[in-house]
């Protein structure tokens, strides 16, 4: 789903509230925080980001994703640069703009055995949570990933799972990687989708909300419908953080059709 243009806001306006979203492969998760940060006027942080380019980086060098102290080392020394616009994310490796790189499919195929690594992990979550301290202090931050909402920034304002059926997901991911979302494409995605979440899920708790977290639904919701929806929690828990114009009222009837619970 590509985000929706972003409205402009008044930076004197913007509250720096801290939004955390999780859920699986195909959820919408990366376009859905792109928006509801633009629409907020934040930062947007993908945590899955850091994962693609430790990813990324070890396949460019050779480094066997198996050799876990190797791939921890990687993490730790990596010159990574997250550049936190929604309206144009980018990731620097050394210098080097890689931000499309890191979703090539040898990448999306293999990153799992990178962020199944806990050394890696904890590096990671460090980088994640330097962002998120920085953006709090300036004009705040949606964070998106697989354990945002339980681990890396537990505390957030408002904390969201975004979950779609296993059918909208794979469609979702097929029309985005493959241009269509025809049987052979679905067919095509699936181990990208399904795999990589059965391998993720043994290191992170993205398919049930923990306590506190609101669970929104996204099979039979449009991007414009699910950004709204989160939209209306952040303007539930946080008063003054949705900038005038955006209906409240509107919105939050769209989170009760999303079933946000
Ligand atoms: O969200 P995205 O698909 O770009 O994430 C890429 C990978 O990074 C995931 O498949 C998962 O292995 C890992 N990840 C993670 N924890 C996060 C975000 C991403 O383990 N918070």
């Amino acid at each position: 789903m590509p985000a929706p243009r972003p409205a402009a806001v008044d930076p004197a306006a913007v509250v720096p509230v801290v939004v955390a979203v999780d859920g699986p492969s195909g959820s919408g998760k990366s376009s859905v925080s792109r928006a509801v940060a633009a629409r907020l006027g934040t930062a947007y942080l993908d945590t899955g980001a850091t994962y693609r380019a430790v990813c990324w980086w070890c396949l460019e060098h050779d480094v066997d994703l198996d050799d876990r102290v190797a791939v921890a080392e990687a993490a730790r020394q990596l010159d990574l640069q997250l550049g936190t616009d929604p309206a144009d994310p980018s990731v620097h490796v050394e210098g080097r703009l890689v931000t499309d790189d890191l979703r090539a499919s040898r990448v999306s195929s293999a990153v799992s055995a990178v962020a199944t690594n806990l050394d890696v992990r904890a590096e990671l979550r460090r980088r994640q949570r330097e962002v998120v301290d920085r953006a709090r202090q300036e004009r705040g931050v949606v964070a998106e990933g697989r354990d945002t909402t339980t681990v890396v920034v537990p505390d957030a304002d408002v904390r969201v799972l975004l979950v779609a059926d296993e059918e909208a997901r794979l469609r979702r991911r097929a029309r985005d990687v493959h241009g269509s979302d025809d049987d052979a494409a679905r067919e095509r995605t699936r181990d990208e989708v399904l795999r990589r979440d059965r391998d993720d899920s043994t290191v992170s708790e993205f398919s049930v909300a923990a306590d506190g977290v609101v669970t929104v639904d996204s099979s039979e919701l449009t991007l414009e419908e699910t950004v709204e929806a989160v939209l209306a929690l952040v303007a539930r828990a946080v008063p003054g953080a949705v900038p005038a114009g955006l209906a409240p009222e509107r919105v939050v009837e769209r989170a009760a059709r999303a079933g946000a619970r």
